[in-house]
């Protein structure tokens, strides 16, 4: 069956990222001989400049009917003064909400070649791979109450942190089920000798582990678990957490690798239908330059085919010509070091092509 993927390039950078991508995926689909359409739709400022509005109805639709989606990104001083609920970003806060895009899945993996990027030494973070699986539609970022009120003749901030056990055991069954295809270890992250919601998540945490006995579980304090990942981050395989928590450690984890550049991202719903973008923003900074690394866009289009597709082989050769093409010393402006070649965003897709095809 014919799967379909839409293509939202959005704006700075994410036009040219998403082209390299798109050159990657036409590959795949002939190495491969997969049955896969594409079509594009406007999102963000370039959607606004042209629908008035970051996510149009026909975007929508569109994003509703494909089976992935792959997003460049979005956003721009160009959009900074208009009001808020015409800004890009919040046309891809709606699309998310949307399509009930509930679990945010951020890898962090460090190639060995990129080692010295971070800021760790090469010892503690080289070869990492990590996955954070962040519970993105609930908790305390949507929980209500919420707002400024004034009480004794002061204003006082207030949000709610709240979780039911539906919402818990749907983001731990994606948590589990990823550890299964990964390391099989699963970590837990919590407060729960603090907050009562993170009671809960533990209680319903652990009530799903003997559903899937392979996978060691076990359970650990937000504070400790910031402090380990800079600590020993190679210890963990899939983290699990809420959406405050996992929003810090996401980037904290993220960091490790040293590259912005390099990270891309999967969120997902209860039908393994994903949005896939990379973890940066637009550049507009180095937009229209033709300097911007693609590598976390063309991830996350392994990520797309590994998880949505459900084509691990096509995905791990992506991974494995990214590989490859860092191996035979390829670097963008933001990972170049002495000694390796500095080459633009269309020549290091070009180079992910040639290195899946040889
Ligand atoms: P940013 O991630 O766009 O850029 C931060 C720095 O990293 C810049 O110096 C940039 O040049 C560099 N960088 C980012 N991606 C790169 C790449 N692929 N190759 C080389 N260098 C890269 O973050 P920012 O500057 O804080 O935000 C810029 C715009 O992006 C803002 O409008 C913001 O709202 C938006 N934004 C969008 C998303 C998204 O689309 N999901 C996420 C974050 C920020």
């Amino acid at each position: 069956m014919t799967k379909n993927i839409l293509v939202m390039p959005g704006d700075g950078i994410g036009p040219e990222i998403v082209a390299e991508a798109v050159k990657v995926l036409e590959a795949v689909k002939q190495t491969f001989s997969l049955d896969i359409s594409t079509d594009e739709a406007l999102v963000g400022g370039s959607a606004y400049d042209v629908h008035g509005d970051p996510l149009p109805e026909v975007s929508l639709e569109k994003a509703r009917a494909a089976d992935a989606i792959l997003f460049g990104s979005i956003g721009g001083p160009k959009w900074d003064a208009i009001e808020r609920d015409k800004r890009p970003e919040r046309g891809l806060l709606r699309l998310r909400s949307s399509l009930n895009l509930f679990a945010n899945l951020r890898p962090a993996i460090l190639f060995p070649q990129l080692a010295s990027a971070s800021s760790l030494k090469p010892e503690i973070v080289s070869g990492l791979d990590i996955l954070i699986v962040r519970e993105l539609t609930g908790g305390i970022y949507f929980g209500q109450p919420r707002g400024i009120r004034e009480e004794n003749g002061e204003r006082v901030g207030f949000n709610t942190d709240v979780y039911s056990e539906s919402e818990i055991r749907r983001i731990g069954r994606v948590a589990f089920e990823l550890a299964m295809v990964r390391g099989k270890k699963l970590l837990s992250v919590d407060k729960a000798n603090v907050l009562e919601v993170t009671e809960l998540w533990k209680e319903v945490i652990t009530s799903m582990a003997a559903e899937y006995p392979e996978v060691q579980l076990s359970h650990m304090y937000v504070d400790n678990a910031a402090m380990q990942l800079v600590r020993a981050p190679k210890q963990f395989d899939v983290i699990v957490t809420g959406n405050l928590f996992g929003d810090i450690l996401s980037d904290e984890a993220a960091m490790l690798t040293g590259s912005i550049g390099m990270l891309p991202s999967a969120s997902l719903d209860e039908n393994r239908k994903g949005l896939y973008e990379p973890c940066h923003g637009s550049a507009p900074d180095i937009a229209g330059q033709g300097i911007a690394n693609p590598l976390a866009t063309i991830l996350s289009l392994s990520m797309l085919l590994r998880y949505s597709l459900e084509r691990a082989d096509v995905a791990d050769a992506i991974e494995k010509a990214v590989e490859r093409v860092l191996e035979d010393g390829l670097r963008t402006a933001d990972i170049w070091t002495d000694g390796c070649r500095k080459v633009g965003t269309a020549e290091m897709g070009d180079a992910v092509v040639a290195a899946l095809k040889s």
